[in-house]
């Protein structure tokens, strides 16, 4: 298998400086199907020059506003124009079904559409400075140099929505995909290319996170790090960017609720739609969701009748090569989150969890784990306290509605959680008490560009998408103009 040129320094395609590559793993039967270029600090140094020449003496930067969001928009044309051959290799990186990767495309054309229309209304502000002697604005102005460092779950979406916005701001960057699945993020950045983005505003360095993430977070030319992954490598990028004061961005894990009070399943219909997004909301992507509603907390009185039909419906779920009909869960993306997967549910049956589906790997190749229901499970666990980030759902029950706020809220993360429940009035009260950065009434995983997406707590810090989304790529600059200028004589000589 030939090498792809996967680094991008300046406009330039090239291999890694030293020569080194990286196998990219097929994780449906672990064989390998692409080859890439295993980028170092070199590459780093390289990449974060062309973008700090870029910003400090290209045209980037000072582009009318008008002209990036077109930029963004040819973008978004491209992308959808690529949605058929973008969705598969997606898929077949992060091993998705499909039309997940199709839906991923879909997604990440929609946030530079959303970026382009952002920008060019938020254009700052004349303030009253109290004076018709004085020009008082707020103008806003890009950030820099940005380094932008992703994961493997969401590879092409999780990049758009720093790329979108980076770009609309004015900014230039160097993006380190995930060394899993790098493969969209290069496609993305040829898009760029081909939409007419002038070289070195866009760099990408293919690479492990310990030598090109740990470089890019710690290099003195560098802005604003916006990191997106788990726990214990973002707590690392904001200590290395610490001493460089750059700007930090940490979308982090989650360990999020599902809460369902037994007044949302009333009816058979009731039932039947908790049940099924309980579901959706634990195993889509084979849990490997930030905001996967791994923790569902139910009302005692619901408890049996609810984990028997969501028992009974997990083990029919199929698994399998996400391109293959009817497949509705592909593997996990490595034979590290499936070991950590099994660790997690042994660990959660010795502590005394009853399992109530799955609890196996499949026979055969690739990186598959059947979906899995834990029954009885409580806070002592490290399966309730830690994110897994596979297809295991934790089941705990409530009595009472301060006892199922208090159990959404013990965690140390805040992403994301729901609430099921048919009173209107409690389903807010409810949402208005989790300490979660997005709260779903009678739903669970659906964004909006439009909205801020971030976490709580250990979730991290910062916001992306919505208006929030922007302002992170972007100064703020008071221009005070006085008009009549005169001597203030505070000092009498
Ligand atoms: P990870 O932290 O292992 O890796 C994320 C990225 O960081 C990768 O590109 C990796 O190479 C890089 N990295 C690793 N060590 C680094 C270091 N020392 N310095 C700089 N970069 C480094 O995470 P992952 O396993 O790829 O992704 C899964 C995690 O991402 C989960 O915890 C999940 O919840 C989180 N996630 C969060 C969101 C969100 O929006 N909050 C979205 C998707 C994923």
């Amino acid at each position: 298998m030939s090498v792809q040129l996967t680094i991008h320094v300046d406009g330039d395609w090239r291999k890694a400086a030293s020569g080194a590559t990286r196998e990219i793993l097929d994780p449906v039967d672990a064989t390998a199907f692409a080859v890439v270029a295993e980028g170092g600090v070199a590459d780093t140094d390289a990449a974060i020059d062309a973008a700090r020449r870029a910003f400090d003496h290209g045209d980037w930067p000072r582009t009318p506003v008008a002209e990036r969001a077109a930029l963004l928009r040819r973008v978004a044309g491209l992308l959808r124009r690529d949605r058929e051959q973008l969705g598969l290799l997606e898929s077949q990186d992060a091993g998705k079904t499909v039309e997940e990767g199709r839906v991923d495309i879909d997604c990440v054309a929609d946030a530079f559409a959303y970026f382009a229309d952002l920008v060019v209304n938020e254009t700052g502000r004349v303030v009253d400075a109290g004076s018709s002697e004085i020009h008082s604005v707020v103008v806003h102005e890009p950030v820099g140099v940005c380094a932008l460092i992703t994961p493997w779950n969401y590879p092409l979406l999780q990049a758009s929505w720093k790329i979108a916005p980076a770009l609309a701001a004015g900014n230039t960057f160097v993006i380190k995909p995930s060394e899993i699945t790098p493969l969209t993020t290069v496609a993305l950045i040829r898009l760029l290319q081909e939409a007419g983005l002038p070289a070195g505003v866009a760099n990408i360095v293919t690479g492990a996170g310990d030598t090109v993430g740990a470089r890019l977070a710690e290099h003195p030319d560098v802005d604003l790090v916006s990191f997106t992954g788990g726990i214990v490598s973002g707590t690392k990028v904001m200590r290395a960017a610490a001493d460089t004061v750059k700007k930090v961005a940490l979308e982090l894990g989650g360990k999020n609720p599902n809460v369902v009070f037994a007044d949302a399943c009333a009816t058979a219909a009731g039932f039947d739609t908790a049940v099924d997004q309980a579901l959706n909301a634990a195993f889509i992507h084979s849990g490997q969701v930030c905001s996967a509603g791994s923790r569902l907390i139910i009302e005692e009185s619901l408890r049996e009748r609810f984990v028997d039909e969501l028992a009974r419906r997990a083990e029919k779920i199929r698994i399998g090569r996400g391109t293959d009909e009817g497949v509705e869960c592909g593997p996990l993306v490595s034979a590290q989150q499936l070991a950590r997967t099994e660790d997690y549910v042994a660990s959660a049956l010795t502590e005394g969890a009853v399992l109530r589906a799955g609890g196996i790997r499949p026979e055969g190749p690739g990186y598959f784990y059947r979906p899995t229901v834990l029954d009885r499970c409580h806070r002592g666990m490290r399966v309730i306290r830690e994110e897994v980030f596979g297809p295991v759902l934790t089941v705990e029950t409530f009595r009472t509605e301060d006892e199922a706020v208090a159990l959404a809220n013990d965690t140390e993360y805040g992403l994301a959680g729901a609430v099921w429940s048919g009173d209107p009035g409690r389903a807010r009260r409810v949402a208005g008490r989790l300490r979660h950065g997005t709260v779903w009434i009678n739903d669970f995983h659906p964004y909006l560009p439009q909205a801020e997406w971030g976490g709580f707590g250990k979730s991290g810090i910062g916001r992306e998408l919505g208006p929030a989304g922007l302002a992170e790529y972007r100064e703020t600059k008071h221009i005070y103009q006085n008009l009549a200028p005169r001597p203030v004589r505070w000092f009498a000589g």
